[in-house]
């Protein structure tokens, strides 16, 4: 896997400062996407274990309240297998901060039925994952007064009351963000 940039003092890609990595690789190929170099799984720098403790460490103030992950397409395939050995090291590091996502696939049609994404990996990285920002980018929909997504056809869900239901839920600070 590949990334194009990693963030240490992000505040539009999720709730907080937050640390975020804009994997590449996407093959949904939006119309108007704002990113379209990260489109190519070869674009950027290659992920090492130098890359990982590098977000690690960039993790641990206080004052960071999560890591963030774009793209590209993090739920790409290649992409899950690398990004779920570091969820898992996220997760066990800092258990109180959250791990924000976003993916142009939809959680309930796409990442929880079979489809171009789903995989052997698929459910265990939801598990890591707080919040999913889901759907692709559309045109037509876009609206720069949103908080935390490009499009009003994108959703922020809470993955782990949606995944205990067995229905979407929605982020619940989504209406006061
Ligand atoms: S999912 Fe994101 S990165 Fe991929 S084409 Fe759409 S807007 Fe661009």
């Amino acid at each position: 896997m590949n990334y194009g940039e990693i963030k240490k003092y992000d505040i539009a890609n999720g709730e907080g400062v937050r640390v975020s990595m804009f994997v590449s690789g996407c093959t949904h190929h939006c119309e108007g996407c704002f990113n379209q170099e990260t489109w190519d799984f070869g674009y950027g720098t290659p992920y090492t274990a130098e890359t990982e403790a590098e977000i690690l460490q960039a993790l641990s103030p206080d004052y960071i309240k999560g890591l963030s992950l774009l793209g590209g397409e993090p739920f790409e395939r290649p992409n899950q297998r690398e990004l779920l050995p570091l969820l898992k090291k996220v997760k066990d590091t800092y258990p109180h901060k959250d791990v924000w996502c976003y993916t142009g696939y939809l959680f309930d049609k796409e990442l929880c039925q079979d489809s171009r994404a789903r995989c052997e990996y698929t459910d265990e990285m939801l598990q890591y994952i707080d919040v999913l920002v889901d759907g692709e980018f559309v045109e037509s929909l876009k609206d720069i007064s949103l908080a935390f997504r490009g499009s009003s056809n994108q959703r922020i869900i809470d993955v782990k009351s949606s995944l205990q239901i067995g229905e979407v839920q929605l982020w619940e600070k989504l209406n006061k963000a």
